[in-house]
């Protein structure tokens, strides 16, 4: 049976905006010895900025920045939303197709655009750059020409120093998995503390992680995209942040942050175990 006060403990945490959807997640939650993040969104703003366009074969750098956009009318990722803003376009889309943790390839005013990371382009057999900047990197290709890319650049939250802090006083071991290319989950990493960061992850591939991580340690994994789904599922106690929201992360969560501070992670461990304190 369950301790009266683990409903105390679920009532302290909604007041905080944290909805803990079982009583039984209180106790995986007291016993949290590494709290995995995703990146984007959830440690960073996952508001970017374009900060450079790179045209090639010929396209120029207004095309190669029209023809992301079109590319990217209809996805909600925090990378499409950026290019966006940087350019307004509109067209009529004929099939549309969003590789989570990769990008998108679609059909618009007849033209097949495909948008998206080195992984995409390997994929899809274009022939690319492969360069290391201080930013996201989109390669774009038109009708299976590479037509350059876009760098774009997004901020660590303020919030995430203060939850890495805070779970390392609490004696978790604080990871990063990412879909994002290696060197700029290095910056992150270095700049936020963390003990250990996996990058260039598919969705299938933060869950192989956590199933890693949860043969030594009950896992917290947090995130907010479509693609951390899976590994929310998976692991021992799945966080959906809702800051940016997406449905499918808040669904299969066994707590759901309302608001997009990490610290909050470290403030549901820290009410669960003093809950359990109280029941001892
Ligand atoms: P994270 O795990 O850091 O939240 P995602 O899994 O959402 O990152 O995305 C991983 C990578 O996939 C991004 O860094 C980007 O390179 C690429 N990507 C995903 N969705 C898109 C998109 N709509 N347009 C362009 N690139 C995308
Ligand atoms: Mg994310």
């Amino acid at each position: 049976s369950i301790p009266l006060s683990y409903f105390a403990g679920i009532g302290k945490a909604a007041k905080e905006g944290i909805l803990v959807k079982g009583a039984n997640f209180i106790d995986a939650l007291s016993k949290a010895g590494v709290v995995a993040f995703d990146k984007t969104g959830t440690l960073t703003k996952g508001s970017f900025k374009v900060v450079g366009v790179i045209a090639k074969n010929g396209f120029n750098e207004d095309d190669v920045l029209k023809f992301a956009a079109l590319a990217e009318m209809h996805s909600n990722h925090p990378i499409a939303k950026s290019i966006l803003e940087a350019c307004k376009v509109s067209g009529s889309v004929e099939s549309y197709e969003e590789i989570a943790g990769m990008g998108v390839k679609v059909k618009v005013n007849g033209d097949t655009i495909i948008a998206g990371n080195d992984a995409l382009m390997h994929a899809e057999e274009i022939e690319h750059d492969t360069c290391r900047v201080e930013g996201t990197v989109v390669h774009v290709a038109v009708n299976g020409v590479y037509a350059g890319y876009i760098i774009i650049s997004d901020e660590i939250k303020d919030d995430a120093a203060k939850a890495v802090e805070e779970l390392k006083m609490l004696g978790c071991r604080v990871v990063m998995l990412t879909g994002d290319s290696r060197g700029v989950a290095e910056i992150v990493a270095r700049k936020l503390g963390l003990d250990e960061f996996y990058a260039e992850l598919l969705p299938e591939g933060k869950v192989k992680i956590v199933e890693k991580l949860e043969s030594e340690n009950t896992v917290v994994f947090a995130g907010d995209g479509i693609n951390d789904a899976p590994a929310i599922a998976r692991a021992d106690v799945g966080v959906a942040m809702s800051g940016l929201g997406s449905d499918a992360a808040i669904e299969v969560a066994d707590v759901a942050i309302m608001d997009d501070m990490p610290s909050k992670v470290a403030k549901v461990i820290k009410l669960s175990r003093k809950t359990q304190r109280i029941v001892w």
